[in-house]
């Protein structure tokens, strides 16, 4: 990328560039798509999320007290089609989802957005949108309007580098079974993978909604002005080039966006309606507790689903490893009859790990975990964000891959940055079968043993901790991020004047 001519600061305050952001109704897209906004406002733009009204609700505080810090960031509704498409008042968000038809539902909301966004921008005629790619129709609203539309993809350059490989060689298709090993041709690294280990819509190679919405993904990103990165240069700076080449389109890295949460109330606040609560604010005296590196995070994002056998196995494997750990569990207790029924877990856990286990039912404030000194190793499902945010607090990870993207960067973390080990997860699956055990207790035992001590565990613990600095240097004034930023806005200032 060209350096920027200068940085752009408040270059119009009389008359400031006006940028729309779309995100996916998912907090792994919603969340830094909305840091990013946060972002771009103290920057000097005037930043304009579009949130269905659950979902704003779970943002608002923060976006208050931005407005109060003088920043023009602005929150417009739009509702979601709940009758349209079926599904009940208030499930706007992919984490209540439950089953593949309800996921099936929420797409089609994604499509039916279209016209009442189109009556927004025609209000407001921002000079720019910033759309998450499962938006396909936004790049040709963006045209319609002559506008540039920019697209939001919610993972890295690498990532999107395995896709594409992946769907141009399929070299998944020259091997006998689903776990022989073949390589991913025509990456900067050496990747290995297995088909077990793909999406289900890339091994199955069967048309499906998905399917024909990637490709129209696929081809609004082609007519796209470019594509915004919640990334770093030095994290996968082989990637970005590759990526935009591929592509050919421009791609500016302006992360990790999640360092805009500066203090501990924007870091509780991260996606919760809450601020800090008397729950969290237990959590960070246990954590005040503990000595420096002691206690492993285990959290697997915002859409996981284990079967109680499977969280069975987690809180053996946690407990055989004798590490301290702070344990995030997606079950609300809602009646006294399901507190007293807690299948997963076994008999007596609580008790005898009080002071050693510290589990969070629900929602957890994940980026102030992980910046906390106690914490010294994540166990994550390598959600690109849970991923990111790891690897900026300087964190090393247990690699625990479900679904999505997250086998491919399962390799960023184990062989390409060599910040974390696998937990040895080998099957790619959304909806996991209720009496089937993924991975064993031994083998997580194993992997939290390996990654909390010993000399490995030391050498990934100083990468780690590298690498967080940089995530640091690279958004500070004259980093890389702020660069790429300061360029962007350039550019757009220049081509929307
Ligand atoms: N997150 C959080 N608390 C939780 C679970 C998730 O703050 O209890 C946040 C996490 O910090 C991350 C996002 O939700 O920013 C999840 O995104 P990711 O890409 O890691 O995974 P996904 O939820 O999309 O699978």
């Amino acid at each position: 990328l060209i350096p920027p001519k200068r940085i752009y600061m408040d270059s119009r305050p009389h008359n400031k560039l006006h940028i729309y952001f779309l995100p996916m109704m998912a907090q792994g897209h919603m969340l830094p798509m909305v840091d990013m906004a946060r972002l771009f406002a103290r920057r000097g733009v005037k930043a304009t999320l579009i949130l269905t009204p659950v979902n704003a609700t779970l943002v608002s505080k923060t976006i208050d007290r931005d407005r109060e810090l003088g920043l023009e960031t602005t929150i417009r509704l739009i509702n979601f089609p709940s009758a349209e498409v079926g599904l009940p008042e208030g499930i706007e968000n992919q984490s209540s989802i439950t089953s593949p038809e309800m996921s099936q539902k929420m797409l089609k909301a994604t499509e039916l957005l279209q016209q009442p966004f189109e009556n927004l921008l025609e209000e407001d005629s921002p000079d720019c949108l910033v759309a998450a790619v499962f938006f396909p129709w936004a790049s040709e609203v963006a045209t319609k309007r002559g506008i540039p539309r920019l697209v939001f993809h919610g993972t890295g350059a690498y990532a999107l580098s395995v896709y594409r490989e992946l769907s141009q060689h399929k070299p998944y298709k020259n091997v006998e079974s689903d776990s022989e090993v073949f390589v991913v041709p025509g990456l900067p690294n050496k990747i290995t993978m297995t088909r077990r280990q793909l999406p289900d819509h890339i091994r199955d190679g069967t048309e499906s909604h998905l399917t024909k919405l990637i490709e129209k993904v696929m081809e609004a990103e082609g007519t796209s002005y470019g594509v915004v990165i919640n990334s770093f240069h030095e994290l996968e700076p082989a990637y970005s080039e590759h990526y935009s080449k591929a592509i050919g389109r421009k791609v500016w890295h302006v992360g990790p966006v999640s360092l805009c949460n500066r203090d501990n109330e924007d870091k509780t606040r991260r996606g919760s309606t809450i601020s800090i609560n008397e729950h969290e604010h237990e959590c960070l005296t246990w954590l005040d507790s503990k000595e420096p590196n002691s206690v492993l995070y285990v959290c697997f994002g915002s859409l996981s689903y284990f079967s109680n056998v499977q969280l069975l196995e987690i809180a053996m494997g946690l407990e055989n490893s004798g590490h301290e750990f702070i344990w995030v569990v997606r079950k609300e207790k809602k009646t006294k009859e399901e507190e007293d029924r807690e299948e997963w877990l076994p008999e007596g856990f609580e008790k005898r790990l009080e002071g050693k286990g510290f589990i969070i039912r629900g929602w957890a404030p994940q980026v102030l975990i992980l910046d906390h000194e106690a914490v010294g190793g994540f166990m994550t499902h390598c959600g690109w964000n849970s991923m990111l945010e790891g690897v900026t607090a300087g964190v090393p990870l247990v690699a625990w891959p479900l679904f999505a993207e997250q086998f491919y960067n399962e390799k960023l973390v184990t062989d390409v940055l060599r910040v974390g080990i696998g937990v040895g997860a080998q099957e790619w699956c959304r909806w996991p079968e209720e009496s089937k055990v993924y991975v064993k207790r031994e083998d997580i035992e194993k992997a939290v043993v390996q990654l909390m001590v010993g000399e490995e565990a030391e050498g990934i613990r100083s990468r780690a901790k590298a690498l967080g600095e940089m995530a640091k240097k690279a958004v500070g004034k004259g980093g890389s991020s702020y660069n790429d930023l300061s360029a962007l806005l350039e550019e757009l200032e220049l081509n929307t004047n």
